[in-house]
């Protein structure tokens, strides 16, 4: 990362690295370079309207992480991305994080559903992300109705060291209750992702509105934004 940044500082024609450069090596090493993407108008309101979707979600959930960046500018494969990189180490993960995690990452295409009554095809790592973690709080961590009970392959050590798994020892009927739990907890979610977007409608379309309008909102004035405004009297 560091590696990164040097190179930057280099092309400014700077000396020492700042910190700058270290923020933008360092979400290059994690998303990926920017991309110059010719998006037309609609495009980027749709992506805008997106990514503020994870911000504001994320904003009125009281476990998750405070939002770091929110951008329009496309990296890698993403055409828009919202940082909330953990405040601090997390060694054990709780349910309510999780279950918080989820409802963010649906908040984009909550977004895309209250404002286009569309869907893009930009969710789908995102839906993929937050399947995972439903199915890991079902399968794996007992979190869920059908209680502390291991859901997975099994995992079998022999005398030689060696570990096979096997496919499955669910019958079909758990499997189906899996799966179904494993829904459950994404709908559920997915509401709650569209229940706080309606009722942040406006702090929403402000968000949206920065992005189009300078593309990238860092965390200070992303806060400053969702601050409730001090009404005259
Ligand atoms: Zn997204």
């Amino acid at each position: 990362m560091l590696n990164e940044a040097a190179i930057l500082a280099a092309r400014g024609a700077r000396k020492a690295i700042n910190m700058e450069d270290v923020e933008e090596a360092a979400t290059k090493v994690k998303l990926g370079p920017e991309k110059k993407r010719l998006q037309t108008k609609e495009e980027r309101r749709m992506t805008a309207y997106h990514e503020a979707g994870h911000a504001v979600v994320s904003y009125n959930l009281p476990q998750m992480d405070p939002v770091h960046r929110v951008s329009i500018v496309s990296r890698g494969l993403a055409m828009g991305y919202t940082m909330i990189p953990p405040k601090k180490d997390r060694y054990t993960e709780t349910q309510s994080h999780l279950l918080e995690t989820i409802v963010a990452l649906l908040g984009g295409r909550a977004a895309e559903q209250l404002i286009f009554n569309e869907f893009t095809g930009g969710a789908a790592s995102d839906i993929d992300q937050a399947t995972r973690i439903a199915r890991r709080m079902v399968v794996d961590f007992g979190m869920s109705k059908l209680g502390p009970t291991y859901l997975g392959p099994q995992i079998e050590t022999t005398e030689y060291g060696r570990n096979f798994i096997q496919p499955t020892e669910v019958s079909p009927e758990m499997q189906a209750k899996v799966d179904a739990e494993i829904k459950r907890i994404a709908d559920e979610s997915y509401q709650q992702a569209l229940e706080i977007l309606k009722k942040n409608k406006r702090k929403l379309d402000l968000v949206a509105e920065k992005l189009v309008e300078q593309e990238t909102i860092d965390g200070d004035e992303f806060q400053k934004l969702m601050k409730p405004k001090i009404s005259k009297k």
